[in-house]
């Protein structure tokens, strides 16, 4: 039996959602606490790479996932500028297995709802408007304190509580992401016909343009620029000037963008916590532990992977020993450094102005790391 029978999570990302229906499912008693008041109904896309449809797999929801996305297997080049040429179409490598799309595009709350409702079947107890702010250990259980004063006793207390993680600050670890110095413009829109992958346009008014389809009939668009302190009132119009430099399927987005589209704004970050990810009974996972710029879309990959190895180890664990944190770190840390280092040098070779670094080499290092089962 595993040692731990009460667990808390907290955060309902991608982390915390798939850690608690792999721990509710081995009969642990799983309580995720989320400040939000309710599911999250507003967002943008996200790329899924195979190596978290792998993953997820696992929680039964492939066949929901191919239904609500957009599941594709290559990756195209366009030039910057009005004719929007395609200069080169790669196969993807199917990081997931050859039995699973490369990547399936998919509208950020609606995987989030898929998994929910998985997490919710295996029996999570789902607590919102329970934003934590003070957590608190013994020798034997971990004490969390809500925002409105009620406190809640676990053996064990994940933070998967993202970014800015009150549990990372509540327990001592001061490594906290910083800024990479480039920031991203992201709508959600109609998808014209003609998108049916992910196109990257380097260069141009933006660093990078590119789009991800979610589904039959939407996507995702966004525009990398060096980081500035945005309006977001103004954001229609400065993304609807930036996407003019683009042609094919930006002519249409664009004029999406200008008819009243949802557009937000993002500076990028990076970190990844050197030293142990746990204190005592309580440890990080996600963006709480490592965040890198979506450059080469392993950041919720990286998050649900977390999830599956420390479900393996937590449950596995007969008694309390922080070795199976350690053992949990041992096994992400390479995995993420390589991950986090190769999105931030992508990116920081855009800002130096270096034209000609081996991007497909990068990428082709992520794959070929992430391709290995955790
Ligand atoms: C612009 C952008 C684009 C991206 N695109 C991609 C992509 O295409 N593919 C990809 O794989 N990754 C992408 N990422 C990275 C990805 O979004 C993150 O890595 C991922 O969401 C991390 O998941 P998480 O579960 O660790 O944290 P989060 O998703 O951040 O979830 C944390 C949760 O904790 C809750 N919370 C926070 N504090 C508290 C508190 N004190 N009490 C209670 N609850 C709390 C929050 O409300 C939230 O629900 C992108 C990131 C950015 C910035």
């Amino acid at each position: 039996m595993p040692a731990a029978q009460r667990i808390g999570i907290v955060g309902t990302g991608m982390g915390g959602l798939t850690l608690a229906t792999m721990l509710a499912r081995a009969g642990i008693a799983v309580d995720i606490l989320e400040q939000a008041s309710g599911p999250s109904a507003l967002g943008s896309g996200l790329t899924l790479r195979g190596n978290a449809v792998r993953v997820l797999r696992e929680l039964d929801v492939l066949d929901e996932l191919l239904e609500h996305g957009y599941a594709f297997n290559d990756l195209a080049l366009r030039a910057p500028g009005p004719d929007a040429t395609v200069l080169v179409v790669m196969d993807d490598m199917r990081v997931g297995g050859e039995d699973l799309p490369a990547t399936i595009g998919i509208y950020r709350p609606e995987l989030n709802e898929i998994v929910r409702r998985r997490a919710e079947e295996a029996g999570v107890t789902f607590r919102y408007r329970a934003k934590v702010v003070a957590v608190e250990q013994d020798p034997e259980s971990v004490q969390v304190t809500a925002e409105d004063g009620t406190t809640y006793t676990y053996d064990v207390v994940i933070g998967a509580d993202g970014l800015n993680s009150t549990v990372r600050e509540a327990i001592g670890i001061t490594e906290r992401p910083e800024p990479t110095g480039m920031g991203i413009w992201r709508t959600f829109v109609p998808r014209p016909e003609e998108v049916v992958r992910t196109d990257l346009y380097y260069g141009g008014p933006a660093f990078i343009a590119g789009y991800c389809p979610t589904g039959d009939s939407m996507m995702y668009a966004y525009l990398v620029e060096a980081a500035q302190e945005r309006d977001l009132a103004e954001g229609p119009e400065i993304m609807a000037e930036l996407a003019a430099g683009y042609g094919g399927p930006w002519v249409e987005i664009r004029e999406h963008i200008k008819n009243d589209a949802r557009v937000n704004y993002t500076h990028f970050t990076q970190h990844l916590i050197e030293g142990d990810w746990h204190r005592g009974r309580v440890v990080l996972i996600g963006d709480a532990a490592h965040s890198c710029p979506p450059t080469i879309a392993q950041g919720a990959a990286m998050a649900i992977e977390d999830a599956a190895v420390l479900a393996r180890e937590l449950i596995a664990a007969e008694a309390f020993d922080e070795e199976s944190f350690r053992s949990f770190r041992d096994q992400r840390v390479p995995r993420a450094r390589v991950v986090v280092e190769n999105s931030v040098q992508l990116g920081q070779w855009m800002l130096d102005g270096k034209r000609d670094g081996d991007v497909p080499g990068l990428m082709h290092e992520v794959d070929s790391t992430v391709r290995v089962p955790v």
